[in-house]
Formats: C-alpha cells, sequence, structure tokens
C-alpha cells in the first residue's frame, strides 16, 4: 500500500487508505485469534533455564556453618548478598536479601517511613498533611497503585532517553517540603526501555530538596536484563548520593525475578549502611528470618556474579528474537505513515509505544474486538490517565515466538485503523 505520511494524503486517498484498513482489520477478526502481549512475565522456556534449582542447594549447611534450615540471619544468606552486592556495585553490608518480591520489599520501605519514618525524618510520613511523589512517566503501573494505596499525590515528569526530565524534577522538590520521594527505574526502565546516565543520576543524588527525608526509590528490576552486547552499566546510585552528601537518599531495589523463577526468586534491599540497620529494625517487628534455603540454592546456582552474567545471556538469546519481531513488524508496517513512534530497548522487558493522539485506547479496543489484549490504556500514568490518548506498553517476553508475530500483525493493523479514523473524523 501507499507508503506516504498519512498526512500528506487527499480526504480521497485517506479514505481510500481507511477502507483497506478496515477490510485488513475484519480479515484479522475473522481468524479468531486469542493472543496475549499485557504482562512481562517470562515465558516458560525462561523459567526451564533455572531448574537446576530443583536440585539444589547440595547441603542445607551453608559455607559459613549456617544451618539454612533454621530461623535467623534476617539480612538473608552472606553467599547471595555477595553476589548480588558485586552485580549492583554496594558492599556486602550494604544490602539485604529477602522474599522472593521486591516490590513486597517496596511497600515495606514505604511502610516503616509512613509509620517511623526515615532515618533523616523529622517525624512518621503520616504525620505530614500531605505526601507528594514525583513519577517519571510512563512508568510502571504497580509503583502508582501502591502510591494511591498510601494516598500519596503523584506529580508525573517525562521520562527521557537518558532518564527523568531533571530539570522538572529539581523544580518540583526544591521548595515543597511535602514532595517526599521519586520512583526511578534507572536501568531499561518499564516501558520505555530508557537507562538513566550518570549525569542525570547526579543530578537526582545531589539536588537540594525541600524534604530532608527525600528518598529515590531506585528499582533496577531489570539492571542485568540487556537484549544487546552492550551491556549498560546502571550509574552507582549509593556512592553519588554518599559523595553528594545525601548518603541516605537512595533505596535500591532488585530481585531475580526475571533472572530464575519470578515466583520464586530473591527480592533485595540496599542502601546506605545506616538505611540497611533502619530497614532490619524495622523488619524484625514481624519476621524472625527469611527464606535462607531459597537464598543458598541460588548462590549455588549462580556461583558467582560472572554466573548471573552467563546465565542473563541465555535469556537474551531467548528475549531478543521476540523483540526483534516488535521492531520489524512496528518499522515494516509503520515505519513511513507518520502515525506512531516507538522505543527500540537495548535491554528490559518492554517496549513503548506511541499512537496518534486519541487514539491508543480505540486501538487497544480494536485489538480486543481482534483477539489480542493489550494493557488497558494509561496503565502507564498515575491515575491510569494517560493525558494523551497516545502511549501503549508491549510485552512480548511471554507468548511464544509466533504468537508475537501473529499479535503484532494485528496491533500495527489497529493502529492503521485507527489512526485512519481519526483523521477522517
Ligand atoms: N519493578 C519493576 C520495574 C518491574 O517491572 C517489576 C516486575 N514486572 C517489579 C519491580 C516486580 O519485582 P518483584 O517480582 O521482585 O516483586
Amino acid at each position: 500500500s501507499d507508503p506516504r505520511p498519512l498526512a500528506e494524503l487527499s480526504r480521497e486517498e485517506l479514505e481510500a487508505f481507511a477502507t483497506e484498513q478496515r477490510t485488513a482489520y475484519d480479515n484479522l477478526v475473522a481468524k479468531g485469534l486469542k493472543l496475549d502481549l499485557t504482562r512481562g512475565k517470562p515465558s516458560a522456556d525462561q523459567l526451564d533455564l533455572s531448574d537446576g534449582l530443583l536440585h539444589l542447594p547440595k547441603s542445607t549447611t551453608a559455607p559459613d556453618g549456617t544451618d539454612t534450615r533454621n530461623y535467623g540471619g534476617l539480612a538473608g544468606g552472606i553467599e547471595i548478598r555477595e553476589i548480588y552486592a558485586e552485580l549492583l556495585g554496594l558492599s556486602t553490608d550494604q544490602l539485604i536479601a529477602g522474599g522472593n518480591s521486591s516490590l513486597t520489599m517496596m511497600r515495606d520501605t514505604l511502610m516503616y517511613l509512613w509509620l517511623h519514618g526515615g532515618v533523616d525524618s523529622e517525624r512518621p510520613w503520616n504525620r505530614e498533611e500531605t505526601v507528594k511523589f514525583v513519577c517519571p512517566v510512563p512508568g510502571y503501573d504497580r509503583h502508582f497503585t501502591l502510591l494511591e494505596w498510601f494516598g500519596i499525590e503523584m506529580l508525573p515528569v517525562p521520562m527521557n532517553a537518558d532518564g527523568p526530565d531533571v530539570e522538572a524534577v529539581a523544580a518540583l522538590v526544591k521548595d515543597d517540603p511535602a514532595v517526599k520521594g521519586m520512583w526511578l527505574v534507572p536501568t531499561y526502565s518499564n516501558p520505555t526501555g530508557d537507562t538513566t546516565s550518570q549525569e542525570i543520576a547526579e543530578r537526582l543524588t545531589s539536588m537540594p530538596t525541600a524534604a530532608p527525608d527525600f528518598k529515590i526509590f531506585w528499582d533496577n528490576a531489570y539492571a542485568l536484563h540487556h537484549l544487546t552486547p552492550a551491556e549498560t552499566k546502571t550509574a552507582d546510585v549509593v556512592s553519588l548520593a554518599n559523595a553528594a552528601g545525601n548518603p541516605h537518599r537512595p533505596l535500591v531495589f532488585a530481585s531475580t525475578s526475571k533472572v530464575t523463577y519470578a515466583g520464586a526468586g530473591v527480592g533485595f534491599f540496599g542502601g546506605s549502611k545506616e538505611n540497611v540497620a533502619w530497614w532490619l529494625d524495622h523488619l524484625s517487628s514481624g519476621a524472625i528470618g527469611p527464606d535462607k534455603v531459597n537464598h543458598l540454592r541460588h548462590a549455588e546456582f549462580f556461583g558467582s556474579a560472572a554466573g548471573v552474567r552467563e546465565h542473563m545471556a541465555k535469556h537474551r538469546a531467548l528475549l531478543a528474537p521476540r523483540f526483534a519481531a516488535v521492531e520489524d513488524a512496528l518499522t515494516d508496517e509503520l515505519g513511513s505513515l507518520g502515525v506512531a513512534t516507538w522505543t527500540k530497548p537495548a535491554g528490559g522487558y518492554f517496549v513503548s509505544l506511541d499512537v496518534l493522539p486519541g487514539t491508543a485506547s480505540r486501538v487497544i479496543e480494536l485489538a480486543k474486538g481482534a483477539g489480542v489484549a493489550l494493557t488497558p490504556a494509561g496503565s502507564a500514568f498515575p491515575g491510569k490517565v494517560d493525558p494523551e490518548d497516545t502511549n501503549i506498553r508491549l510485552a512480548p517476553s511471554f507468548p511464544p515466538l509466533e504468537q508475537v508475530s501473529a499479535a503484532m500483525e494485528v496491533v500495527t493493523a489497529c493502529v492503521k485503523l485507527a489512526a485512519a479514523e481519526k483523521l477522517l473524523a
């Protein structure tokens, strides 16, 4: 069909294009597909990569003599902490290994801040009249849902290729002491795949904040999840914050959810030694010790930090073709039409697709009609409202490759049809 940008077509040409797209769409509907690009879950093949865990640990007695079957060891198994501290650029005493979910650790952290305040707080956050968080958008829906649950007000700022719009962040935090924190997925962010640069990380850790206890929730969920041979390094936020005189500002989170088993991995919390001691003190009111058997079997399975990197290369081999299928479909079908832009992530789990403003919900509705489930419109924004109705998060990790391609055929057809409808309206 005509490869010119749709905006250059005459009304007659556009009407012909719309008719063509309607027919193409109807043909896809007739196929009765049932496909899903909604959640960033690892595929079964990816989970298979970690089945070695099921035969570990070889002995439940850890190298340091700890009987991992018993209570105790609140900070987690030392062996897995050593491996992950190296990967995250922290010292072992700056990192705690916990249960299977880092998201739960984020919620616990907010709860501790809420009920008791942080190491540098004047009072618990629940005593403040309002608490606000800076939220780079588009972002991770569950971060926003969590803030909503606390009644924390969300202040969106744009997420750029090199990290959050730091001028916007600095302006929001400078004079308003109610702005207590911000989210950031520093490496291969959800959903844009952007990585925060060293320069932006420096600004974020050094910027003046009206709140003395301002926190960066540094959610490094995709630290090691490279899709290309260029293994992007995350800025060393804890050292930067320390050098800037704000040592307690970053709270670091990570997990093995998309490294080993999404439902049975290990979550991590890290930060200054004071933050770690603070965290353990609060944790001790509700825990005697984490699942150290799981910690030990993970440490044995990986062997070392290098072992984790080698393991991630196996994930890459399974994921990269799925991302290539998304990229190829978008380029082939939409590349010349001027109705969409999208990210080309070098890592992580998502592609962020921006369609013509005002058409994202229509695209998602059309896709549903053709049997393809997409993440609901607005999901990547606070309150689930995308003010431009433009953003769609694509998650190609879970379906088999041929299903990713089949789903993308539908997605691109729906983008074209919705664009034609919009331009004719
Ligand atoms: N943070 C981000 C940015 C994520 O995308 C995800 C999972 N989709 C999580 C956290 C959840 O991590 P966990 O499984 O460790 O709770």
